[in-house]
Formats: C-alpha cells, sequence, structure tokens
C-alpha cells in the first residue's frame, strides 16, 4: 500500500513567516500521532534541487498523498508541477496548506485539518 508523507518547507528558514513556530516541532507533534508514514522538513522545494528532491521521492508510486504545509497550496501545485509530472505522480494527490505565520500549535492544527481531509 502507498504512504502518506508530509513535507515541511519554510523558505530557507530566513523568512519572518515560519519564525513564530519551531518547525521541527511541527513536524514531532505530527509524527507523535503516527498521522503519516514519513516527515522530512526541506529548506525551499520551489528552488531547483526541491524539483529534484521531489521528483526523486515521487518517483515509483510508493506515496499515494503527499502533504506539504509551507507556503500558498495554488502556489505549491504550480511550484511542483515539472517535478510531480517527471516523476508521474497525479497532481490530485498533492494535498498543501499554508502554515505561514502561524505558531506551532496553529501549525500542527492546521495540518491535522488537512489530513483529516
Ligand atoms: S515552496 Fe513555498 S514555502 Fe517552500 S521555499 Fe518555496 S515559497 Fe517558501
Amino acid at each position: 500500500m502507498g504512504k502518506k508523507g508530509l513535507l515541511l518547507c519554510v523558505c530557507q528558514g530566513t523568512c519572518p513567516s515560519f519564525q513564530q513556530m519551531n518547525i521541527f516541532e511541527v513536524g514531532n507533534a505530527i509524527r507523535r500521532e503516527k498521522l503519516v508514514d514519513y516527515i522530512a522538513i526541506h529548506p525551499q522545494l520551489c528552488a531547483t534541487d526541491g524539483d529534484t528532491f521531489l521528483s526523486t521521492l515521487l518517483h515509483g508510486n510508493s506515496t499515494d498523498e503527499l502533504y506539504v504545509a509551507g507556503c500558498d497550496p495554488t502556489m505549491q501545485v504550480k511550484m511542483y508541477r515539472d517535478a510531480m509530472a517527471s516523476a508521474g505522480f497525479d497532481p490530485s494527490r498533492l494535498k498543501g496548506v499554508d502554515i505561514r505565520n502561524m505558531t506551532t500549535d496553529q501549525a500542527v492544527q492546521a495540518i491535522k485539518k488537512l489530513i483529516a481531509g
């Protein structure tokens, strides 16, 4: 069975939008409840190496659902389009949530809501 994964993307960790939360603790909260099969923090998914990361990760169809918490979900779809296409990953399996300017707790709740559908 395919896996569910969560990526946390943080604009290199330098953007003020991510300064109110502890991104490690956001990931840990989701891990502790075993809501997904894997979690990773990536500094910049919309950069060239982010494309490579995504297409490598998604290649081979082992991920059923990919959750990405970071910037605006509509922007995510546009920015990850090429990587998803090269991996043969159906974009409808990408679920994004905007966690900018949230606290740790707010981000955790937003991600939980996303995963619950
Ligand atoms: S994908 Fe979004 S959250 Fe990630 S670095 Fe790019 S703009 Fe920032």
